[in-house]
């Protein structure tokens, strides 16, 4: 019955509505997790805990922010890009891809931030964009912000030369991705050909890859001339990592990508 429910409000509301309609709900369910011990950077906002995140195969605690839905790896790149880059107080522009909605809802309220979102999905961002081939001019974007998603593009080398052709030189891209901290290299099978084996092998169900220990090497076969590894993590310390779970490591590391 609740699955029937479920196809009929899918079928019924169209996508963009729906996703309204959840961020409302989560707005409003989110005095259920009202509290002191974490706290979330992108909204603002105290709760005793976050929601947890799983899918059978991972599971983390203490990983959604029940109001505004930022993720340990959306917590942990907003406070580089106040601590590390001019992007939420200088005139630059901002190409973000699969916008996380914490995220974007910040950057559009930056007077001097010239902000594009795109999502292959014309619902989820303000335009529609296929990463493999971005409608741009060479040149034109000061930084591009990319994570999780090279994960789901099929054609991973194209996506990387496309973002550094749009870049400006001396241009920064910040691309995070889930990496498996036990395999040096990046792993994929065709027989991951349906979401439940892609589940088993990757993790999860759309992924088309699990990267190891070799996406700085990856990134630079793309294009880029210098490729930075940051774990921001550390360098905020226990306290911080603790107050806004901030993850484990496997996901919140942040690829510095410059064209020189
Ligand atoms: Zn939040």
């Amino acid at each position: 019955m609740k699955t029937f429910l479920k196809l009929c409000y899918q079928k019924l509301i169209p996508e963009r509505r729906r996703i309204r309609n959840r961020l409302m709900f989560n707005k409003l369910t989110s005095v259920l997790y009202r509290g002191k011990n974490l706290k979330c950077n992108c909204c603002g906002r105290s709760f005793r805990r976050f929601k947890a995140k799983g899918n059978g195969i991972v599971s983390r605690l203490n990983a959604e922010c029940p109001y505004c839905g930022s993720l340990e790896r959306t917590r942990v790149l907003l406070f580089y890009l106040q601590n590390k880059t001019p992007l939420l107080t200088k005139p630059v522009s901002l190409l973000h891809f699969a916008p996380e909605w914490s995220l974007a809802a910040i950057f559009k309220k930056l007077p001097l931030l010239q902000y594009v979102s795109a999502d292959i999905n014309p619902n989820l961002a303000r335009y529609q964009m296929d990463i493999m081939d971005i409608p741009m001019r060479p040149n034109t974007v000061d930084y591009i912000i990319c994570s999780h998603v090279l994960g789901h593009i099929p054609d991973e080398r194209k996506a990387i030369s496309e973002m550094h052709r749009v870049l400006k030189p001396k241009g920064i891209a910040l691309i995070m991705t889930i990496i498996d901290p036990n395999n040096p290299k990046t792993f994929e099978t065709a027989d991951a050909d349906t979401p439940q084996k892609r589940l088993q092998y990757y993790s999860e169900p759309d992924l088309l890859r699990l990267h190891g220990g070799d996406v700085q090497e990856r990134l630079i076969a793309g294009g880029f001339e210098k490729v930075e590894i940051i774990d921001y993590r550390q360098t905020l310390g226990d306290e911080i990592c603790r107050k806004y779970a901030l993850g484990d490591g496997s996901r919140e590391l942040i690829f510095r990508c410059e064209k020189i």
